[in-house]
């Protein structure tokens, strides 16, 4: 089956063609880095982490460009408010974001470019869209003339000849409605709210616009016209719709074939925003014992395109799935008996596993099927019938869709005594051969040891009491 994802740009789900495979160019927008990135923004992030994973999983090299929004309004107000400088400020929240891509087991993107180390590269597309007529002057700041882009609208699906009845005149803040749809700000002159963040370039003494950040850095590492953009869906309108206006004027070609995005992360089924005051961060979460693997195994399981509400019960279904892999690891590992006894299981479950990705990254088909296999096996654990070699295939099957989606690993080990594991198989033996009476006494053995022993659908589970 081949791989199709839900294009924003058709609003259909298409055949996944790259220009020249098996290369493939993928453009995420990173974060802005002024604070703590937030579970919603995570959600994002995990997504576009599944997006690569899968790609790479089925054979494709990858070039991801993530960058850093490392000059915008949000910052610089920031440090005119607090008093910290530029650098200080994002140079923090930027470590602070990779210890958590890295906390969520979230792989590295190729290349982290950021807005600051580009104003060069930005002030060349600036002049070549101020020589091809697509900007003017105000006030020392050049915008961009929509008027002079009749293809603008097309992601957005808005209409530029409603627009112009609509609203007039240009907008300067790099985030707006689409109502207020403008011609809008590609360099921003000096002002005195802008303190120590400027730079004197051709364009005089200013700083660029957020949308022309993303075109440039795009462009620079994957080429004019190049293959994947993704982003919060929040992203489509202005930036993503900006930065094709952007692009394709200055160069005249197609910018980006597929555009991915994700809907949002919503508390109490309001948007997880920074302005609304709902938002939680991993080290939240953290700080109240969670797993980190359960709270990215929370934050993928929603299907990308569909919005998802954050609760502390998902969280703790969660933490239960989990629970069942790693036991379930567990038991594989114990398998003694010899032999093998697993059929096409594996084969069957990774066919399930990454056609359901194939089909526009559906997460919850995969899991199921890896479920699935956890349940077969079980009973054939149950019944001696699957062996060693068998329950070593098992774990190589684990191990390989946890690539995909960093569920399914063995996650940090719970060390359980030798004489305690042994205690649990005598009881199993005890059990099959119907003498209830020792296996209850070895029960409370365990307890007497401070182990209390579940019998579970996935066989026996000790935990420290
Ligand atoms: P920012 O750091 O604000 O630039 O956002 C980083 C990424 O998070 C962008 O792709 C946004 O679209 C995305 N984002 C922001 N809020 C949410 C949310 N509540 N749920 C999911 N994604 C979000
Ligand atoms: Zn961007």
């Amino acid at each position: 089956m081949p791989i199709r994802f839900f294009n924003t740009l058709t609003r259909t789900k298409e055949v996944f063609e790259p220009i020249a495979a098996p290369h493939v160019g993928l453009y995420t927008c990173g974060p802005t880095v002024y604070n703590f990135a937030h579970i919603g923004n995570l959600r994002t992030f995990l997504f576009e982490d599944l997006l690569r994973r899968h790609l790479k999983y089925r054979g494709y090299q990858l070039q991801h460009v993530m960058n850093l929004t490392d000059v915008e309004d949000k910052i610089i107000r920031t440090c005119r408010e607090t008093g910290e400088s530029l650098k200080s400020l994002t140079g923090r929240f930027a470590q602070a974001f990779f210890e958590d891509l890295d906390t969520l087991g979230v792989e590295r993107a190729e290349i982290y470019p950021a807005a600051t180390d580009h104003i060069t590269e930005m002030v060349d597309i600036i002049k070549k869209l101020r020589e091809n007529g697509h900007t003017y002057e105000a006030n020392g700041s050049i915008y961009f003339k929509l008027s002079s882009f009749p293809q603008y609208g097309q992601l957005s699906k808005f209409k530029l000849d409603e627009l112009k009845t609509n609203a007039s005149g240009r907008v300067d803040s790099d985030e707006y409605e689409t109502e207020d749809a403008r011609d809008f700000a590609l360099w921003k002159a000096y002002d005195d709210d802008d303190g120590a963040v400027f730079w004197e370039t051709e364009l005089g003494k200013g700083r660029p616009g957020w949308h022309i950040e993303c075109s440039c850095m795009s462009m620079k590492y994957l080429g004019e016209s190049f293959d994947i953009h993704c982003g919060g869906i929040d992203n489509m309108f202005p930036h993503h719709e900006n930065e094709i206006a952007q692009s394709e004027a200055a160069t005249g070609k197609r910018f980006v074939k597929y555009w991915l995005h994700s809907a949002h992360l919503f508390v109490d089924n309001r948007k997880m925003s920074k302005s609304l005051g709902n938002f939680y961060t991993l080290r939240d979460l953290l700080a109240k014992g969670h797993d980190p693997i359960a709270i990215r195994w929370a934050l993928i399981s929603t299907h990308y395109r569909q919005p998802s509400n954050f609760t502390f019960e998902g969280l703790e279904a969660a933490t239960e799935s989990l629970r069942r892999v790693r036991d379930f690891r567990r038991r594989l590992e114990e398998v003694r008996i010899a032999g093998d006894g697993l059929g096409e299981l594996d084969a069957s479950c990774e066919k399930a596993f990454g056609d359901a990705l194939d089909d526009d990254l559906n997460i919850s088909g995969a899991i199921a099927a890896v479920f699935d296999f956890i349940r077969e096996v079980n009973k054939l654990i149950d019944s001696e019938v699957t062996g060693k070699g068998g329950a070593e295939r098992a774990l190589a099957l684990l191990d390989r869709v946890n690539t995909v989606t960093g569920l399914f690993g063995a996650g940090a080990k719970e060390e359980t005594p030798a004489e305690i594991l042994a205690l649990v198989t005598e009881r199993q033996q005890a059990r099959r051969a119907k003498d209830f009476k020792r296996a209850d006494e070895i029960r409370d053995q365990l307890l007497g040891a401070g182990w209390v022993l579940e019998d579970t659908p996935d066989g026996p589970r000790v935990k420290k009491a």
